[in-house]
């Protein structure tokens, strides 16, 4: 069976490249009807934390990229981690190094002046003839006894054929002197106990393959496949980072975004089917296969997620647009304070313009809190030569049919009556209806409102004009 996994280390946020890596590794699985796991890596206890867990299994579950049973925390996993370790030890392929930092940092100052690459030197590997010291304030680590010859190579399933000589490895710590397993021991303990086919994974980690394949070796266990995605690189093509804007999944979230429009975009980092920008997230999983993914860093692109935002709060029905925008809606005017409106009726006026739901929020509020128009506007707008054509209008008004169709010929009669331009006459009906100069369709605009609150509008503002 296919099965991923998507590894986050509980230090931050959850950014656009993990996103990006967990939609892919998710993609893959639902393509093949396999599993995908979540598993957090929080054995780096100092740099671990709470919040930062739950801001990820927050922003997974906001994007829908659902796991299969409960997510795996390597901090309850210790004990198997030790195990493991023990049976490393017992084959001769792990030993304890009781070396200090400080004297490791000797040891790489004196490589480094000979014009050696810093490296471990192997100092405790037993047959150095070291013993452990009788006395010493030292908690030992547990270092991997790397091959010191040969090769190490696997095909990368977006990469290629990937070859390291052994000879650019040294013994990595295993276990640190608080016992807890690095993030490389640890990883290649659980992606074979949770039996991951494929790991799936940024290219910052292709140091770390040929070290975990070692292992991997040195345990007689089977290897996945390793699929390395490209990196994301901000329009300046440094690698993307919180100055190029919005870094974290949940600030996305915040700033109004939807989660279709993210995971459309992020699957657009690095991976495309043909020219497409805009698919759904079942024809993603569909088109995507692992060897369509780019070597090639990919860019990431505000103006085209903005444009995609737009695109799919245009498509996404009113009532559900409702539930995201009400909180701030209410909070702004009350329950009440839509009057007899729904707001997704006042939602469906304005959708088509909003980039994102904030401005989407914003659009219904300045729809919703009518104030009189500011007397700029009432000096700007209020002529006498547009008098007769809005009076001809307002009468009209109590005698058709309230729908946007009579609305609209309502308005083109008064308009050739009296030899006018649209603008001439919307222009001033915008600011007595709605308060300002800007509003969705006047015909629109008027339909919902009603009649009653239309025409009692423009009569109070109609005793303002200046004849
Ligand atoms: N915890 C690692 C990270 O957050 C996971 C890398 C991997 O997928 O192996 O980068």
């Amino acid at each position: 069976m296919i099965k991923t996994r998507f590894a986050p280390s509980p230090t931050g946020d959850l950014h656009v490249g993990g996103a990006r890596t967990a939609l892919f590794a998710w993609a893959f699985a639902q393509k093949f009807k396999g599993q995908f796991i979540l598993r957090i890596e929080d054995t780096d206890f100092a740099r671990s934390t709470r919040e930062s867990k739950e801001g990820i299994l927050n922003s997974m579950r906001w994007l829908g990229l659902n796991h299969y049973g409960k997510p795996y925390l390597q901090s309850e996993r210790l004990e198997r981690y030790r195990e493991v370790a023990d049976q490393l030890i017992r084959e001769d392929k792990a030993y304890w190094c009781y070396a200090s930092p400080e004297e490791l940092s000797k040891m790489r100052e004196s490589q480094r002046v000979r014009g050696l690459k810093p490296r471990y030197d192997g100092r405790w590997r037993p047959e150095n003839a070291k013993q452990p010291p009788l006395q010493t304030d030292i908690k030992p680590v547990l270092r991997f006894r790397n091959p010191d010859n040969g090769m190490v190579s696997w095909g990368d399933l977006v990469r290629g054929k990937i070859t390291i000589s052994n000879g650019e490895l040294d013994d990595l710590i295993i276990l640190r002197s608080d016992g807890s397993p690095t993030y490389n021991f640890g990883v290649v303990v659980d992606d074979s106990d949770m039996e991951i086919s494929h790991v799936i994974r940024g290219d910052d980690h292709i140091n770390n393959t040929p070290r975990q394949i070692n292992i991997l070796k040195a345990l007689n266990l089977p290897l996945p496949e390793y699929a390395h995605l490209p990196m994301i690189l901000g329009a300046d093509g440094e690698r993307l980072s919180k100055r190029h804007g919005a870094n974290s999944i949940l600030a996305y979230k915040d700033a109004g975004y939807l989660p279709e429009a993210i995971l459309n975009y992020l699957a657009r980092l690095g991976w495309g089917h043909g020219n497409k920008e805009k698919f759904s997230i079942d024809q993603m999983i569909n088109w995507f296969t692992l060897d369509k993914v780019s070597k090639a860093p990919a860019k990431f692109d505000f103006e085209k997620l903005d444009w995609l935002n737009k695109e799919y709060i245009k498509e996404t029905p009113n009532d559900d647009l409702s539930k995201i925008v009400s909180k701030k809606i209410s909070d702004s005017v009350g329950k009440e304070g839509t009057g007899n409106l729904a707001l997704s009726s006042v939602i469906g006026l304005v959708k088509d313009r909003a980039k994102n739901t904030v401005e989407l929020a914003d659009s219904v509020l300045s729809f919703l809190n009518y104030t009189s128009p500011n007397p700029g506007l009432v000096e700007k707008y209020y002529t006498a030569d547009v008098y007769p054509c809005i009076n001809h209008f307002r009468e009209q008004l109590d005698h058709i049919d309230w729908d946007r169709e009579q609305i609209g010929m309502a308005l083109k009669r008064s308009l050739s009556h009296y030899n006018k331009k649209f603008p001439q006459l919307a222009m001033p009906l915008r600011v007595m209806v709605m308060g300002m100069e800007k509003s969705p369709a006047i015909n629109l605009t008027f339909e919902l409102l009603g009649r009653t609150k239309v025409c009692a509008r423009i009569d109070t503002e109609l005793v303002k004009f200046v004849l």
